[in-house]
């Protein structure tokens, strides 16, 4: 059980310096270990010597106010926490910004970040200061690429990465199992050294894992010859992902725990999927709608027809009214791609093009005179005329 800073000294959580001093006088005459007979007077003192030291510096409070007892406690351990450049929020490498600069501004930013922050401020910024405590792994990445029909119908597919995994042979251990071992003395089994620099902002204390044993604060007699040490073994790993229909180019899909093992036994990082989808090359796609030509004839875009026009869900009719021109658009409403994890389709847009006809046969040639005569005046043509030169096609 942690004893709150605030208890200890018997005051409440907005009590300012004066009053915390007042109770610390209180309470340091009764257990100084000089004057008191409580066997366990000395530590009461010293706590109650550590809840001052803390709750009447504004920086150290601050930090234990956001913390809690607890993280604050496990942050002074691992030995990050002293006090800073005294918290001009400047700073050099991680510690700008961090809980006692400018960065923080209102509790709104407190969100996920305070892991972060935290890990800055404590860690010593520069990837250094890692302890032995258990972290998520890395995250890992790969790629896939699918066709459009794929994404269409939505797709499982299978995936391969190469991933760290956990060396079996020694069980992540990264020594033979029963390896003797020793303290490391460079650190004297902390796992961490503190380093003390003096920078033009103050002195800062840097923490970070001790190079001899790699933080584990003993040294193995024997490495394990699989992973040399690692505990841990590239491999490939082939996985089944679940491809949502309406996925489009750039998107990722996130599988969780599938990346890389953490450290000291903590829990797997993600694997990261980024999808492509390919070019098609009937349809062109545009976020959820898509796009095609569609050829018709002369005799089509001068008569009106209805026209057979593939999409990616078979094939529908389409009617082409008199009169279209080529290049004219036409839209198929929901017949585009699905929505990615919502309801509905987008829209598939058919600009037809008029193709003009390369050769023609007597009988179409006749047709076509008589139509070129026809046209641009008011004249009565036979019965059937318009039917003839449409079935002369
Ligand atoms: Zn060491
Ligand atoms: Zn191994």
């Amino acid at each position: 059980m942690s004893e709150d800073f605030y208890d200890i000294l018997g005051v409440s959580r907005d009590a300012d310096e004066d009053e915390i001093k007042a109770a610390y006088r209180d309470k340091a005459t009764d257990y100084h270990p000089d004057v008191s007979d409580d066997p366990n007077a000395e530590e009461k003192f010293k706590k109650l010597q550590k809840a001052k030291e803390v709750l009447t510096d504004d920086e150290k409070r601050q930090a234990y106010d956001q913390m809690g007892h607890e993280r604050f406690e496990q942050a002074e351990k691992r030995g990050g926490f002293d006090g800073g450049p005294g918290g001009s929020g400047g700073g050099r490498g991680g510690m700008g910004g961090g809980p006692f600069g400018g960065g923080m501004g209102g509790q709104g930013g407190m969100g996920g970040g305070m892991g972060d922050i935290f890990e800055q401020f404590f860690g010593g910024g520069s990837g250094g200061g890692r302890s032995n405590r258990a972290q998520k792994g890395q995250d890992l990445r790969t790629r896939l690429t699918i066709d459009l029909e794929d994404a269409f119908e939505g797709v499982q597919k299978q995936v391969s990465v190469r991933r760290p995994e956990r060396c079996d042979d020694c069980d992540g251990e990264g020594h033979p199992p029963g390896t003797d071992s020793h303290t490391c003395e460079e650190c004297n089994g902390r796992g961490q050294v503190t380093q003390v620099q003096q920078t033009p902002l103050g002195r800062v204390q840097q923490t970070q894992t001790c190079r001899q044993c790699g933080g584990e604060g003993k040294i193995y007699a024997e490495t394990c010859s699989t992973c040399g040490g690692d505990g841990t073994v590239r491999k490939e790993a082939t996985l089944s992902v679940e491809v949502p229909a309406g996925i489009q180019s750039g998107q990722s899909l996130q599988m969780e725990r599938e990346g890389a093992p953490g450290p000291n036994g903590g829990p797997n990082g993600d694997l990261l999927i980024e999808v492509e989808v390919e070019d098609h090359p009937d349809f062109e796609r545009d976020g959820d709608d898509l796009r095609r030509q569609e050829p018709i004839s002369f005799p089509q875009a001068t008569f009106g027809d209805t026209v057979e026009i593939p999409t990616l869900d078979g094939t529908v009719e389409m009617d082409v009214p008199a009169g279209t021109q080529s290049g004219e658009t036409f839209r198929l409403k929901d017949k585009g791609m699905p929505r990615l994890r919502r309801r509905g389709q987008g829209d598939l847009y058919v600009q037809v093009q008029v193709v003009t006809p390369e050769s023609l046969n007597d009988e179409q040639k006749d047709a076509l005179e008589q139509f070129a005569e026809a046209g641009g005046e008011e004249v009565s043509v036979d019965e059937g005329f318009f039917e003839k030169i449409k079935n002369s096609f």
